[in-house]
């Protein structure tokens, strides 16, 4: 299981999807964690889950939390209007995905997350937002960083679903594979692969994203795109919506953009978001001033395999 998550540092972060509890009975050994790091952190600020039915959503549980988190739960109304921000923000018949919404509190750190709530299903997929990132609900401006973590969280869901990604090994993919499943070939994650990480891929490891994006800065729309092709997507789409218009310049950062002008539905797509929010003032990277944007660090995604 992966998660996608929006960190505050660079932007995103990945909280852990790993739900140690779900496995503890079947597997009480903690080494069957991999790249979970500290596990208790997992959960760590989880407050509620709710379950995703439209525009509407139902409670299913609180998690429990440390009395310093108490208030931040019970502030439903505000968890409500997150949520409300989102259907806001991103069309209905664009969320059909998104099956669950997870409030947590970042705590300075993680900004927001995606995975799926299956590992065997990519047509439903959990959406955490952190709430402690969420400062400006009333109105949905796109140089406010709790719009740009929604589109860039989004951006996952959008190219990592079962219509664009098939559930399969890696042994026998040949496109890109995302970790969850082999994407399609003309998905938009392998098309961005083919574009601008296939010649280099091998040479990413773990943790060497800081090297990969000085060695490579004119590929990149941030540092924290460098981090894998799965952030890199959720970036350039990022990007691809906020700015006003397709960059012009011939660097692979801006290839990237351009490359999703080339798929109709998403420019559709991008006009509708675009028509939800104020975009007058609006320019490429611009929630790059919010100070919360240098204060946190997107996290990478982690993986949190169990072995028998
Ligand atoms: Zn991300």
């Amino acid at each position: 299981m992966k998660q996608y998550r929006l960190v505050f540092l660079a932007f995103i972060l990945l909280f852990t999807a790993c739900k140690k509890d779900q496995f503890a009975e079947d597997f009480p050994e903690e080494d069957q964690w991999e790249d979970t790091g500290d596990e208790t952190e997992d959960e760590e600020g989880a407050l509620t889950l709710y379950r995703v039915d439209e525009d509407q959503i139902d409670r299913i549980k609180d998690y429990p939390v440390s009395q310093e988190l108490k208030s931040f739960q019970q502030d439903y109304a505000k968890h409500f209007k997150m949520w409300e921000f989102v259907t806001r923000l991103i069309p209905l018949a664009e969320r059909d995905k998104i099956a669950e919404f997870e409030v947590f509190h970042g705590n300075g750190d993680l900004l927001g997350y995606v995975l799926p709530i299956d590992d065997n299903d990519l047509g439903r997929w959990r959406f955490a937002l952190a709430i402690d990132a969420a400062e400006e609900l009333e109105v949905i401006n796109f140089k406010d960083l709790f719009t740009y973590v929604t589109i860039h969280e989004y951006g996952h869901v959008l190219s990592l679903n079962d219509e664009q990604v098939s559930i399969s090994s890696e042994h026998s993919c040949n496109n890109y594979f995302t970790g969850e499943g082999c994407s399609r070939q003309n998905s938009y994650i392998n098309r961005l692969f083919e574009l601008g990480w296939k010649d280099i891929h091998k040479e990413l490891t773990e943790d060497n994203a800081d090297v990969i994006y000085e060695k490579y800065k004119d590929r990149f729309v941030t540092d924290y795109a460098a981090t894998n092709p799965g952030e890199d997507f959720a970036e350039v789409f990022s990007f691809f919506v906020t700015q006003e218009k397709a960059p012009t310049g011939q660097s692979l950062a801006d290839q990237k953009i351009r490359l999703l002008y080339e798929f109709p539905e998403l420019v559709a797509l991008r006009e509708e978001i675009r028509g939800n929010g104020i975009t007058l003032s609006l320019r490429a990277g611009s929630w790059q001033e919010n100070p919360l944007y240098k204060k946190f660090r997107l996290n990478h995604r982690k993986s949190c395999k169990h072995h028998h």
